[in-house]
């Protein structure tokens, strides 16, 4: 018992608590527009899911609403494999992924009334429950495109990781969840990784962890995905830890 006084008076017994501590650079990474050949991932996504396998990463995946309710039986438990796995995170990225004019203007699905946008965080909610068995825990914005209204529909669905959220739009929308936000970017144009580019702008802007990088794997190529892999190997290098949003926002 004295021992154990002693010990606890060093402050010895306190070391396991702060290796359990956040690692100091995280890295997370926002892969959008998950998307299917019938029953199967595209060759380009399968090419991401497979590298992140072989070097033990974590990622996480944008699932749009519409991709689920088309999806096969065999697609979606492969989808329910990779949760499971714990590698892969799927997040809620709205249910039409579109924009449609009004009044001459472009509109996107977040940029529509509170109601509208509730209806269809729900609806992907649901159908993520229904056909994954998947309880999204994330969100982001198809085109990171939304309106004051976002914030609270995020906080009347019970949403808890905002991807990319906009920290006035949440502050003045009452939003109590978990924001990660934008700093630097992996993709130089949407679906181009480029290591060059990412690596000059992470020199100059010295980015707080986490680092949460974009990228639409659709459109990577064996080329663009090269990029992605040096990306990858220099985050490795620099001490990144590569986490999911729910992963971290749990340590927050
Ligand atoms: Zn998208």
């Amino acid at each position: 018992m004295k021992c154990f006084s002693i010990l606890l008076s060093l402050g010895i017994l306190a070391i396991p608590r702060l290796f359990a501590k956040e690692p100091a650079k995280v890295v997370i990474l926002k892969l959008d527009d998950f998307s299917s050949r019938t029953e199967v991932p595209t060759e380009n996504w399968q090419r991401v899911v497979d590298y992140i396998h072989e070097h033990n990463l974590t990622a996480s995946f944008g699932m749009i609403g519409r991709d689920i309710k088309r999806a096969t039986p065999a697609f979606c438990e492969w989808i329910r494999g990779q949760q499971e796995s714990g590698r892969i995170e799927f997040w809620n990225h709205g249910l039409t992924h579109q924009r449609v004019e009004k009044d001459g203007k472009k509109v996107a699905e977040f940029q529509e009334p509170f109601a509208a946008q509730v209806d269809t965080l729900e609806q992907t909610q649901r159908l993520g429950e229904e056909k994954l068995g998947i309880v999204f825990t994330a969100f982001g914005a198809p085109f990171n495109a939304i309106n004051a209204d976002t914030a609270k529909a995020l906080e009347a669905v019970g949403i808890k990781v905002w991807l990319y959220g906009y920290g006035s739009a949440a502050r003045e929308g009452g939003y109590t969840g978990v924001l990660l936000k934008r700093s630097v970017n992996l993709e130089k144009t949407t679906s181009v990784p480029d290591f060059n580019f990412f690596k000059k702008q992470y020199l100059e802007k010295n980015p707080q962890s986490p680092l949460v990088l974009q990228g639409h794997p659709h459109g990577w190529s064996e080329e663009r995905f090269a990029e992605f892999v040096k990306i990858v190997a220099f985050l490795s290098e620099e001490g990144y830890v590569f986490m999911k949003p729910s992963e971290y926002a749990a340590g927050k």
